[in-house]
């Protein structure tokens, strides 16, 4: 049998294309040893700079470990934006494909051809071979994006917004809870316009109907919310879900006006925190943003009243990034450029004051009993379990470290009840207490 060895960067809605290529090649047996694959392949990120160079070095480094006669295929977001520079400039590479044809892979394999299909592809009914779990899956939506934010180049290679039927997407569940998962995180570049281009004003709502509908489905969460096509209506019906958990993931860039406007979103100060007010008042809410520091036209006074946001508001957790240019984005031509010190200054001032937020969202736990997942002996220590509380999306917003239980015969994947003793760094520490 012929072995595989694949790499996924980026986002979870890469994760959820190289399962499509990992069910199209069942035939193939996973190793985690390049040097004995006879296939390789790269999934690559294309977003911005640095996740650019992470995946040109990971190709480089498998390119060097490899088997002579074995094949690398490099597919995903940067292969299909630069995909004339990577083909010049890559030999080492055997094949070359894009986001449009990972459901042909096993076919590109065989041929050994490079191919940029047009159209960028969107799961279908594709069988995925589920990655990481055996009761979490990540469901994707759409593909694509109809918002122009100055500073993000993903239109540019993955087009405009396509939404995934309905009626498809709950075939993928409801397939997925026959098989044991029960637990899913919903993903797509704008979630909260999923279903728009199908005349659909809030198709999210229409989603969280649906998947309440699933026998078995136990709980879910949507990431990747658009400030400005996200309604109180919407807010409100994740709040009276009994499936969906009060998680909000919404990444607002920024909070100055001027700044707002400049990045295109759509909406202003006021009506960010008339959005985050709303999030702030449901019990057991878990609100998740995200900000680019050193976007061109940020001042001093700009930077300072992001950073008083910042400190006034309960975020939960926070992801910073500092600003990519990115040839072909409206930001990329701007004359008011933020140098790269200064940005790096700013995301120095900012970084102790988010992990601050990070820690009181934590604290907030201690003394309280939640409901979690057990994923397992921790990779911290083997005599230490792993839990994630079920409101969290796996792998980004924590883990739980259980050293003791009340029950035996405890089975990774179910939830149980974990009473929080204490934070120790970035992680909570807990024990089991009964079953929920
Ligand atoms: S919403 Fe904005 S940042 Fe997100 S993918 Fe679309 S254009 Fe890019």
């Amino acid at each position: 049998m012929k072995k595989l060895y694949l790499l996924s960067l980026g986002c979870t809605k890469n994760l959820v294309d190289t399962e499509v290529m990992l069910g199209r090649l069942q035939e193939m047996e996973l190793t985690e040893r390049v040097e004995e694959a006879d296939v390789i392949i790269v999934n690559t990120c294309g977003f911005i700079e640095a996740a650019k160079r992470e995946s040109i070095q990971q190709i480089l480094e498998l390119h060097q470990q490899r088997k002579e006669e074995s094949l690398l295929v490099v597919a995903g977001c940067l292969s299909e934006r630069y995909k004339e520079e990577l083909q010049r400039e890559l030999p080492e590479v055997d094949l070359f494909t894009g986001v449009g044809d990972y459901a042909r892979i096993d076919e590109l394999i065989a041929k050994r051809e490079s191919r940029f299909s047009p159209e960028v592809y969107l799961i279908h009914q594709e069988e995925r071979r589920i990655t990481g779990s055996t009761y979490h899956a990540y469901i994707k939506l759409s593909e694509g994006c109809n918002q122009r934010c100055s500073f993000c180049a993903i239109p540019s290679f993955k087009g405009r917004l396509r939404s995934r039927p309905l009626s498809l997407v709950v075939q993928e569940v409801q397939r997925l809870v026959d098989q044991g998962f029960r637990d899913f995180t919903f993903i797509s570049q704008d979630s909260s316009s999923y279903l728009r281009d199908h005349g659909e004003r809030e198709g999210l709502i229409k989603l969280i109907e649906a998947v309440e509908a699933i026998d078995g489905v136990e709980s879910g969460r949507i990431l990747y919310l658009y400030p400005a096509t996200t309604s109180f209506d919407l807010i409100d019906r994740i709040a009276a879900s009994p499936i969906f958990a009060n998680y909000f993931d919404i990444p607002l860039q920024h909070i100055c006006d001027s700044m707002l406007q400049r990045m295109r979103r759509g909406l202003d100060a006021s009506r960010t925190l008339e959005l985050l007010e709303r999030m702030e008042a449901i019990p057991d809410r878990f609100i998740r943003t995200a900000f680019i520091i050193g976007h061109p036209g940020e001042g001093w006074r700009e930077f300072q009243e992001l950073v008083e946001f910042i400190k006034s508001f309960p975020f939960d957790r926070i992801t910073l990034f500092g600003y990519s240019p990115e040839e072909g984005t409206s930001a990329f031509a701007m004359e008011d450029q933020v140098p790269p010190s200064t940005i790096e200054e700013r995301l120095q001032e900012l970084q102790p004051i988010v992990d601050q937020k990070h820690r009181a969202s934590l604290e907030a736990l201690v003394g309280r009993e939640l409901i979690a997942y057990l994923d397992g002996v921790s990779q911290e220590s083997e005599l230490l379990l792993s839990g994630r509380d079920w409101r969290w999306a796996p792998q980004i917003d924590g883990e739980i470290l259980i050293n003791e239980s009340a029950l035996n015969h405890l089975v990774p994947g179910e939830r149980y009840k974990v009473f929080i003793d204490e934070v120790v760094g970035e992680q909570l520490l807990g024990h089991i207490t009964a079953r929920p």
